[in-house]
């Protein structure tokens, strides 16, 4: 089976672990910062966090904005659930922002009707919107901004996707018009680390207590600490209820190893997709929109099977299975799932995100993927359509 995504693991990223292994520290090592520091200096960001998953990221950046119980926060229903949980972990509620049809992010001017209508009928406004860049194609940031400043909410970006990407010009993760940035290192992701997330940001308050709330809430700065004596340096003092979101350094070294092929992960993914849009240029299928502004990272291939396509979505998807191309869906709208219909979500309230999902599929595309493989995955898909 040709997966649709997979790790490209190198010798030396093989060695940087193995150091790791023969060293003292397996974990809360100089790995870490080393780690952090490099992310945030790719990212132009003044603070970068790692921790052991996208979603305990998304998960302190939501406590570090202080969204609980009577907060509302908005996403998109296009990504993964992860990016809507996160606001239920802390007690909050979730809604959803339709996507625009042809970025599949989310619609800037869905957004603004969703706030106005809020605002008019005196409904709560977001404490948060996550916004998520899908494929790893940036959101329309500058819109989405001037949004926050208006009705006064904060921005999350889930760049789970999208390391490596630019908008308008500089990197994912620079947070120019979010308060935080949280990137994603699973092995189908840009990057790896097995397991892994981290967090950047600029403002120093949420950094820190991002850092709080990765280890246990527990702190030995002598600045936060109200109990100890200055005769006991033995002392740490537990000031919040945080948790262990901590990454181990052999995933750190890894991070570090990949952080060095990461430019090369992404164009590699772009001569990759430029050559599957000129072989499909012929099919009834339809791609993303790439606005000039945006450089995707291209963590997926999107296409939608158009109106013309007499075949049904799933046939396709099992025609493609058959020959051993393992394609897949991006994604299910969350509000669909059955947590969420629990919830009080139904079908029919994102159109455009489930005419989205009717069509969807993701080509496989991932950096060892061969030029044979994808004239196979090409060949199964037109046999499939014709
Ligand atoms: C993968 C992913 C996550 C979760 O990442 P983990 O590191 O597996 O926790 C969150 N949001 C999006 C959009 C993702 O694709």
């Amino acid at each position: 089976m040709i997966p649709y995504g997979r790790q490209d693991i190198s010798p030396a990223d093989i060695d940087a672990v193995v150091a790791v292994l023969r060293s003292d520290f397996l974990t809360q090592g100089p790995k870490v910062p080393e780690f952090e520091a490099l992310l945030a200096e790719y990212c132009g960001a003044r603070h970068a966090l790692a921790v052991n998953s996208a979603t305990s990221a998304l998960h302190i950046a939501c406590l570090s904005l202080g969204v609980g119980p009577g907060d509302v926060v908005w996403t998109s229903p296009i990504t993964f659930v992860a990016s809507a949980n996160c606001a239920l972990y802390c007690g909050a509620r979730v809604d959803f922002v339709d996507i625009d049809p042809l970025t599949c992010n989310m619609s800037p001017a869905a957004l603004e009707r969703k706030l106005e209508a809020a605002q008019a009928q005196g409904q709560a406004l977001p404490k948060v919107v996550i916004v998520v860049h899908m494929a790893g194609q940036s959101c329309a940031m500058q819109e989405i901004g001037a949004l926050a400043r208006r009705y006064g909410f904060a921005v999350i970006e889930d760049a789970s996707h999208a390391i490596g990407a630019r908008y308008r010009g500089a990197p994912v993760g620079g947070c120019q018009y979010a308060d935080i940035t949280v990137f994603s290192f699973h092995p189908v992701k840009i990057i790896t680390t097995a397991e892994g997330g981290a967090v950047t940001t600029n403002r120093v308050e949420l950094a820190e207590r991002m850092a709080l709330l990765r280890s246990h809430g527990v702190t030995r700065d002598p600045g936060l600490m109200t109990q100890a004596g200055p005769d006991e340096p033995w002392v740490y003092e537990q000031i919040e209820l945080g948790y262990n979101y901590r990454m181990t350094e052999l995933q750190a070294a890894l991070g570090c190893s990949q952080m060095s092929r990461l430019d090369d992960f992404v164009a590699r993914r772009h001569a990759l997709y430029a050559r599957y849009q000129t072989l499909l240029g012929d099919l009834p299928l339809i791609l993303p929109l790439q606005p000039p502004e945006v450089y995707s990272s291209l963590h997926l291939c999107l296409v939608q099977l158009d109106d013309t396509v007499h075949i049904s979505r799933a046939a396709v998807y099992a025609a493609l299975r058959e020959q051993g191309i393992g394609v897949n869906v991006h994604y299910i709208p969350v509000h669909t799932q059955p947590y969420f219909r629990a919830l009080g979500f139904s079908a029919g309230q994102f159109p455009a995100a489930e005419n989205y999902y009717a069509r969807a599929l993701s080509l496989p595309l991932f950096h060892q993927l061969s030029h044979a493989q994808q004239d196979q995955v090409v060949g199964a898909l037109r046999a499939a359509l014709s």
